[in-house]
């Protein structure tokens, strides 16, 4: 078959490789129908992710077809259409039977993490795909839902979702503010609603990211390029500061923008992945009654926004920008990193 295999720092190919095989009898092997590239490629490609080695196939997002199963896999079949989730979960460690599939013991990859395509393992940017404990970290897809509104469940609305509206504890009538309007502040934006959220504030240096947010329903937008960006975020809640701050970038500046503007006993929740040390100012905050969190996506709320999807509810097919064939990757690649210009979202790759 054909894959997308990283050669180390700025280098990939699209080139042959073996097919996938089973390898335990938890496996099963997919067909790549469309699959879609993440910040995180980029990232691996900048040469961050040292753990990722020379000739490991790239990408975590995925929905395909089953080829074949192992013995062991109950609740699916040959011909099945699913999602593949970017966090592989057995369904039978400590952590996942509590839903933190994120910190999945199982073996596979390695144990304790349960992001392993693209980085540990081989991953879905291929014509075919070994995924591993394929009866929790597959999910069958229903007739109405398309592959690109599906492919937006591998990662990017379950990663908004439970990190940032969850994990943020947004609560009906609260005001929520989304620093980073790329496709997983986005998602954030998308999804604060589910739980209530009167006003969503999204605040990103690019116009052309914040009229999407606009699209995806944030009822106000501000450059954080303007002198006054925070003054205009706080006149949203009459200067008390936001219930929630969600932070979806990923750099130290961006963390200490959502600490600034949230209120007194309200929440920040970090998304972002950082690659540099961030202060924590416990001097000032202790006495603001301030919650922080962060984490690795679960992706144990799946299936349930993929209900939401397909009643339309979560217009998932919202994010994609850009389309292209699997043997146009390199193209694909190039669009998505030059996203400023291209005013890329995700980019959508198709087999055919
Ligand atoms: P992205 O790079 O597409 O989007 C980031 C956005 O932030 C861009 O729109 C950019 O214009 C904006 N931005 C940059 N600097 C800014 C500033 N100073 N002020 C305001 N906006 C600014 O990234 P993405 O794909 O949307 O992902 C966002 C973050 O989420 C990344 O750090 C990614 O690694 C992380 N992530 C986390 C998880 C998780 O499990 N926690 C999963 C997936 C992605
Ligand atoms: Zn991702």
């Amino acid at each position: 078959m054909k894959a997308l295999v990283y050669g180390g720092p700025g280098k990939k190919a699209w080139t042959e490789v073996p097919d996938p095989q089973l390898l335990e009898p938890t496996d099963a092997i997919v067909r790549i129908d469309t699959t879609t590239i993440c910040g995180t490629d980029l990232h691996i490609l900048k040469g961050d992710v040292p753990a990722v080695e020379n000739g490991r196939i790239l990408g975590h997002e995925g929905v395909g077809t089953v080829t074949e199963v192992g013995s062991a896999v109950t609740g699916l079949a040959a011909g099945d259409r699913v999602i593949i989730s970017c966090i592989k979960s057995c369904g039978q460690c400590p952590n996942c039977k509590t839903g933190l599939y994120s910190h999945c013991l199982g073996s596979e990859g390695a144990s304790g993490i349960g992001w392993i395509f693209g980085h540990l393992i081989n991953g879905t940017q291929a014509e075919y795909v070994r995924v591993p404990y394929a009866a929790n970290s597959l999910y069958k897809l229903p007739e109405g839902v398309s592959d690109e509104q599906a492919v937006m469940l591998s990662d990017i609305l379950p990663t908004g979702f439970e990190i940032g509206v969850q994990y943020g504890r947004v609560k009906p009538g609260d005001t929520v503010a989304v620093i980073g309007a790329g496709p997983v502040g986005l998602a954030v934006v998308a999804t604060a609603g589910l739980y209530g959220a009167a006003a969503v504030v999204a605040v990103d240096l690019d116009e052309n990211r914040l009229e999407r947010a606009r699209e995806f329903g944030a009822t106000h937008t501000v450059a954080s390029s303007a002198a006054d960006w925070k003054d205009q975020v706080l006149a949203v809640t009459d200067g008390a500061g936001v219930d929630v701050a969600v932070e979806a970038v990923g750099i130290p500046e961006t963390f200490q923008m959502a600490v600034d503007l949230v209120r007194p006993g309200g929440n920040v929740a970090n998304v972002g992945v950082h690659g540099r040390p961030v202060e924590l100012h416990l001097e000032d905050l202790w006495i603001q009654n301030i919650n922080i969190s962060m984490g690795l996506v679960n992706a144990n709320t799946t299936p349930m926004l993929l209900r939401l999807v397909e009643q339309q509810k979560i217009a998932a097919e919202m994010f994609a920008t850009h389309h292209f064939t699997l043997d146009n990757i390199l193209e694909a690649y190039d669009t998505f990193g030059r996203a400023a210009e291209t005013k890329a979202l995700k980019v959508v790759i198709t087999r055919e």
